[in-house]
């Protein structure tokens, strides 16, 4: 059963001390975890056996929590523990890829910072779409028939798989030929095939616009900018083409890392433009609609504009580059600024004025 707001309300209202905010240790904690320390929260990491030694040797969590599996954290005995230590969760990427919407949504009844709904909003394509095409955002177009595949495509699988056996096409028979390649060598399942999306293939710059939703100014603010670096198609890069021909490797787009990036300024009226409509759209289709941090992910084409292929509704790692701040935060705040603390400091602002439950579901 769906997690009641009201619910969540008096678990909110029964913590008396100091709040703990809480996250996985993976994908963009450390940030999490330094800027509500620095923000004065008390602070845990969530780490699965093996996968503690970031959180312990920088120094960033109070408490540690080690699990045999992230997904432990659905058990009711660790949910009561974290409730006493009065937390807040903080989502990522790795909370939805290793404990699953279904699991946020009706058994982890603890608070979330952010809109626990709208996760699922980024974690299915069509409803992905819907969104984004309300808001009146470019997106590649979507082939839904593959017989009818007549311009470079790419081919993704369900799920937050980072990239994982994607492939580029360009008619049926090459389709068929690359998918039965996969399944046989069980990189994907029947599932994944079955539920594969295909899209035109956008040649540009990949952006990943980072921005911060504050429900207490009802203000979007634009936050930074970064690239992925994804192994193997940015070494398949390297190769001349020449020498690609004779390779024959399949190009794979998981991600390994991020580096920042500045945009042409004239492009950044559209940027909040985009940022905005993402933000009135939501307060529709999933009210309360977008609270915090969220990302579209993007490509620039050679007529300046962005085509968003995805959206992430929490913070993306792609704000790690920027723990220190990156050139736009800086604009706006004291130097220092990451997405990690301005998330603590929005919950810091909204216990302040008694309005916690505008960023709390
Ligand atoms: P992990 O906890 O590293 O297994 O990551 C969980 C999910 O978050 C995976 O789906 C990854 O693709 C995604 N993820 C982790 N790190 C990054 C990153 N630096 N940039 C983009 N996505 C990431
Ligand atoms: P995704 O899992 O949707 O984040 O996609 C992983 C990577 O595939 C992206 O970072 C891009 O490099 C690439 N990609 C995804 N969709 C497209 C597209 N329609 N056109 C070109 N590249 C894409």
């Amino acid at each position: 059963m769906v997690i009641k707001s009201k619910e969540i309300e008096d678990i909110v209202n029964s913590y008396s001390d100091k709040i703990t905010i809480a996250t996985l240790g993976s994908h963009s904690a450390l940030q999490i975890l330094k800027g509500a320390k620095d923000e004065g929260f008390k602070t845990l990491a969530i780490c699965e056996k093996g996968r503690d030694v970031p959180y312990k040797r920088f120094k960033v969590a109070d408490e540690i929590v080690t699990l045999n599996s992230f997904k432990d954290i659905l058990d009711e005995k660790i949910i009561r523990q974290l409730q006493e230590k009065n937390t807040l969760l903080v989502p990522h990427g790795s909370l939805i890829a290793h404990v699953g919407i279904e699991g946020i949504e009706n058994t982890l009844n603890l608070p979330i910072i952010g809109n626990r709904n709208i996760l699922r909003w980024e974690a299915d394509r069509n409803l992905e779409r819907k969104w984004l095409d309300k808001a009146g955002l470019r997106m590649p177009k979507e082939i839904s028939d593959p017989k009818k595949i007549k311009q470079l495509s790419i081919v993704k699988f369900p799920g937050a798989k980072g990239g994982k056996g994607y492939f580029l096409v360009n008619n049926h028979s090459e389709f068929i030929k690359k998918l039965r390649i996969l399944k046989n060598n069980n990189q994907i399942t029947s599932y994944d095939a079955e539920h594969a999306t295909i899209q035109e293939y956008i040649i540009g710059v990949n952006m990943y616009l980072s921005y911060f939703y504050s429900p207490l100014n009802d203000e979007v603010e634009f936050f930074s900018i970064d690239r992925r670096c994804e192994s193997n198609i940015d070494g398949l890069t390297r190769i001349p083409a020449s020498d690609q021909i004779n390779t024959l490797i399949e190009p794979s787009y998981v991600v390994v890392g991020n580096s920042p990036l500045v945009v042409r300024e004239s492009l950044l009226s559209k940027i909040f433009k985009m940022g905005d409509q993402v933000v009135n759209v939501s307060k529709d289709i999933i009210p309360p609609g977008m609270i915090g941090a969220f990302c579209l992910e993007t490509i620039v084409d050679e007529t300046l504009e962005f085509i968003t292929f995805e959206l992430s509704a929490r913070i993306v790692a792609g704000t790690n580059p920027f723990t220190g701040g990156s050139p736009y935060s800086r604009i706006m705040y004291d130097p220092g600024m990451s997405m990690g603390h301005r998330i603590a400091r929005e919950v810091k602002n909204a216990f302040k004025t008694k309005k916690q439950m505008k960023m709390i579901t």
